[in-house]
C-alpha cells in the first residue's frame, strides 16, 4: 500500500476513534444528569452550552434557573439535579422548587410542561405538574411573601442536622442543636 494512502487511513481511523470517544463521554454525562431523550435547550451547568440568564415571571415576581430544560417533542421539560441527595422519594421542598421551574417554563416559553424531573444521586423522579401542584406553589409563595413582612417567623422544620449545615446558624436565634428532637418537615422526604 502506498504511503499517502496509509497515512490517510490512519488519520481517518484516529478521527473515528476520537468521535466515538466523544459520543461515549457525552452519553455518560447525559446519563449522569438523568436527562430524558431530547435536545437540551437550557443548561445552567455549562456542560452543553454557556450558562443562560435566569428565567423570570413578571406576573408572579419569580425568577430561577433550572439545571436543564430538555425539549421532548412539543414539550419543554425542566430538570433539577441534586447529586448529594439520597432518598426513596422526592423532598416536598424539591417538588415545589421544580414546580416553580415548570411555572417559569410555562410563562417564558408559553408552553405548559406536563412534568418536570428531579434527579437525586441514585434515583430519578418524574414529578407531574398538576393544577393541584400549581395551586400549592402559589399558596406557598403567598405564605413566604407574608412571612417577609413579619418581624419574627418560626422555622418550618425541626431538624437539628439542617441547622448544623445552615450558613445562618451563628446568628440565628431559632437554631436547633444536636440532641434536640427531630421530626418530619417540609424539607424531609
Ligand atoms: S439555623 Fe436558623 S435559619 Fe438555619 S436552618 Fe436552623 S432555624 Fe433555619
Amino acid at each position: 500500500m502506498q504511503a499517502p494512502i496509509l497515512v490517510l487511513l490512519c488519520c481517518s481511523l484516529l478521527l473515528l476513534l476520537t468521535g466515538a470517544m466523544l459520543v461515549r463521554r457525552g452519553r455518560g454525562k447525559w446519563r449522569e444528569a438523568g436527562l430524558p431523550r431530547g435536545k437540551v435547550v437550557y443548561d445552567d451547568t455549562g456542560a452543553w452550552q454557556e450558562c443562560p440568564t435566569p428565567l423570570f415571571s413578571r406576573g408572579h415576581l419569580l425568577a430561577g434557573k433550572p439545571d436543564y430544560i430538555v425539549a421532548r417533542g412539543e414539550y419543554l421539560i425542566p430538570v433539577e439535579v441534586k447529586p448529594g441527595r439520597t432518598a426513596a422519594r422526592p423532598y416536598p421542598s424539591d417538588i415545589l422548587q421544580l414546580a416553580a421551574y415548570c411555572l417559569l417554563v410555562e410563562e417564558n416559553y408559553d408552553r405548559v410542561p406536563p412534568y418536570g424531573i428531579l434527579k437525586y444521586q441514585a434515583a430519578t423522579f418524574p414529578v407531574e405538574y398538576t393544577p393541584q401542584l400549581r395551586r400549592q406553589l402559589f399558596a406557598t409563595m403567598e405564605r413566604m411573601r407574608s412571612d417577609l413582612l413579619r418581624e419574627e417567623v418560626a422555622p418550618n422544620h425541626h431538624n437539628p442536622r439542617r441547622c448544623g449545615a445552615c450558613g445562618h446558624r451563628d446568628h440565628c436565634q431559632a437554631r436547633l442543636r444536636q440532641g434536640d428532637q427531630e421530626s418530619p418537615t417540609l424539607g424531609s422526604p
